[in-house]
């Protein structure tokens, strides 16, 4: 298994497939002033199917497929099909606002996915509105429950907690996992560039402590959960009597670099060594030059080994010329 200078084993390629989405939530992405990569630089399913290959020979083990919205890419199915033909990938998973579901998540499953995390910020319809924008509650949940009767379970639900928009709705939220099994997390904001996204970010941020105390105030004590993976970013809990889990994804607060054990592929073909942070490593070139598996190998062990120790959001240090619609979380 490849391992980082900092002794971190890194096995979990992130891969966003797309940086274009169906929604646009207040945080990610603003109305105006989007720019795309253009349409040729995408990575296409051959040359995913290679990068992953390379990287299933070096040790990597799971592979996340995210976005933009991944259910936008025409070619998802044929994706998916390709990476679950490669010895030695134990597990592929997608991350996604659950829009386009209903049609797609059995097909999915038969591909070869094993499970989705699925983005949704409140169970109020308004607020959906108002936070996820052209979303509707309704859509995301026929997508869950698709998800969910596909078998790619266990379902993950993703909630972003925003100041003035959602933080009531956790306790809601936190409540789904009491007659179910899933997993309930939600995510502390993190500020990307220097637009309007990142200034809802740092204005909005709430820590996941409030979080927590708000549920534990409505719900009763969270019995904390021993972590199954030591590299699970998220810390997780089990409401009194309850089936499912609550975790809390703390990156402001509580840091978790230095269990880190993920490498990300940009839709344009760039190895992005640290989501909080501006440092690639071009892997589309050589794909284009026509690179055999072992050049792609030594590109990626070179990002691994480039991989910065941790992310400097508390000096105000953040990526800068990547949104996290480019890199996909
Ligand atoms: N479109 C898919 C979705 O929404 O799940 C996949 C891509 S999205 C960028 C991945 C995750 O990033 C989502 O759970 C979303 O809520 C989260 N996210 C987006 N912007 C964020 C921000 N500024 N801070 C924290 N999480 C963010
Ligand atoms: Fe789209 Fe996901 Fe970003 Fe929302 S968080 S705008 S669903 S990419």
């Amino acid at each position: 298994m490849p391992t980082d200078s900092f002794g971190r084993q890194i096995d979990y390629l992130r891969i966003s497939l797309t940086d274009h989405c169906n929604l646009r939530c207040v945080y990610c992405m603003p109305l105006q002033g989007l720019t795309f990569a253009p349409s040729d630089a995408y990575l296409t399913p051959a040359e995913l199917e290679k990068v992953v290959r390379a990287a299933a020979g070096v040790g990597f083990r799971r592979v996340r497929l995210t976005g933009g919205e991944p259910t936008l890419r025409a070619d998802l199915l044929d994706i998916v099909k390709r990476i679950r033909s490669i010895d030695g990938i134990e597990e592929i998973a997608m991350t996604t606002n659950a829009v386009l579901l209903p049609d797609l998540a059995k097909p999915l499953k038969e591909a070869g996915l094993n499970r989705v995390n699925i983005h949704v910020d409140s169970l109020d319809p308004e607020r959906v509105r108002r936070v996820m924008r052209f979303a509707s509650f309704d859509e995301i949940w026929r997508g869950i429950t698709a998800a969910e009767d596909a078998g790619l379970t266990p379902i993950k639900i993703n909630s972003v907690v925003v100041r003035d928009f959602n933080e009531q709705d956790v306790v809601d939220l936190a409540k789904l996992t009491i007659q179910r099994d899933w997993h309930v997390r939600f995510v502390e904001l993190m500020p990307f560039g220097s637009g309007e996204c990142a200034r809802i970010s740092l204005s909005k941020y709430v820590p996941n402590q409030e979080t927590r105390e708000r549920i534990e105030d409505a719900l009763g004590l969270l019995e904390a959960l021993p972590n199954e993976n030591v590299s699970d970013e998220s810390k997780n809990y089990q409401l009194p009597d309850a089936r499912g889990v609550v975790g809390f994804i703390s990156p402001v607060s509580e840091p978790y670099c230095d269990t880190c054990n993920r490498m990300r592929l940009t839709a344009d073909g760039k190895f992005h060594l640290c989501l909080l942070n501006d440092d690639e490593v071009d892997v589309k070139a050589a794909l284009h030059n026509g690179g055999d598996i072992e050049s792609l190998r030594q590109i990626l062990l070179r990002a691994v080994q480039s991989k910065p120790t941790g992310h400097k959001l508390h000096e105000g240090v953040s990526t800068q010329h990547r949104q996290m619609f480019q890199i996909g979380g």
